[in-house]
């Protein structure tokens, strides 16, 4: 047997009963974040589809071509680093949807990225997944089913991947520690990232201290982090969770949750951040933090949006306690 994906028994026993019961349908849409388990799944049910009995048995001719990862039955197209998907790489993809599949049954069609389509590229796809011949399956994969045409979504059934339970995590990367587990909110592929990379733990730990300073020491260290955030911009997403991680960890202190906090190995330095944070200012400098995010997009002004996310977090916090002393 192909070993099917750990923590998706759900939707791999929705899929197998569709195959049982000849129920499938012609076009899914996986949709869940970047290293949630999209491209495994749908390499598993991709497997179960063309597989002779149905069950991705490991055994049979199709199979073994799978596993070989050369099964001309599926045909996967992916943005390759790109910035979109065009409408040539569509129409070359799906030049093929109108033979029959090589070994006579089903056809998998794999789009990694779909949410990078074009309009145009979407359009073209729409032409084949509206009157699919028999036997071709589409399997769409996407962070935000919000980015496809509503005509492709209306003619997909969705599947959404959640994040997975620690039990769950710990069997996928069963050497990684309790920080990490907690880190990766319930995403393998963080965890598979952060476990593999030797230089994270140094990272995190710098991190974690150069936030904590902004609200700690003086002027002089907003502009450390600033300098830190920037020569570190290419972790941009890891840099803003661990910030709202440790204003986070301050608020579990300040309403007694320590066992809830994240950052458990950085004690002192939560509760030194705590000890000049109220509730209300700690909430400020989260929103900033969320705002600054937010307001990244991909094209932002990466170190504008942090110097202000700190100047603001760290003006919540002096007129916090102004109004304290008051
Ligand atoms: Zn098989």
């Amino acid at each position: 047997m192909i070993t099917p994906p750990l923590g998706q028994d759900k939707l791999v026993g929705f899929f197998k009963k569709a195959i049982r019961e000849d129920s499938l349908g012609h076009a899914y849409i996986i949709e869940g974040d970047t290293g949630i388990g999209k491209k495994t799944l749908a390499g598993y049910f991709a497997a179960m589809a063309v597989c002779a009995e149905g069950t991705a048995c490991g055994e049979c001719k199709q199979c073994k071509q799978t596993i070989a990862e050369v099964n001309p039955d599926i045909t996967v197209l992916s943005a390759d680093g790109k910035a979109s998907i065009g409408v040539d790489a569509v129409r070359d993809f799906i030049s093929t949807v109108a033979y029959r599949s090589v070994h006579g049954g089903r056809h998998v069609f794999i789009i990694h990225d779909a949410d990078l389509l074009t309009v145009q590229a979407q359009n073209a796809l729409l032409k084949v997944i509206e009157e699919p011949p028999k036997g071709v399956l589409f399997l769409l994969l996407c962070k935000q089913k919000a980015q496809l045409l509503r005509t492709i979504t209306s003619r997909s059934q969705i599947l959404k991947l959640s994040p997975l339970p620690k039990e769950v995590l710990s069997k996928i990367v069963p050497d990684c520690g309790g920080f990490e587990l907690t880190y990766c909110k319930g995403n393998p592929g963080t965890l598979i990232r952060i476990c593999a990379d030797e230089e994270f733990k140094e990272f995190r730990n710098n991190a974690v201290d150069v936030v904590a300073k902004v609200f700690t020491d003086g002027d002089e260290a907003l502009y450390d982090a600033v300098d830190f955030f920037e020569a570190n911009k290419e972790r941009k997403e890891d840099l803003f969770t661990i910030t709202l991680y440790v204003l986070r960890d301050v608020m579990c202190k300040k309403n007694g949750l320590t066992p809830f906090i994240i950052n458990a190995d950085k004690a002192n330095t939560i509760n030194a951040v705590s000890a000049v944070l109220t509730p209300a200012t700690c909430m400020r400098a989260i929103e900033s933090v969320l705002e600054a995010e937010r307001g990244m997009g991909k094209y932002g002004n990466f170190n504008l949006a942090v110097q202000s996310m700190f100047i603001r977090a760290r003006n919540a916090m002096k007129n916090g306690n102004n109004k304290q002393m008051c």
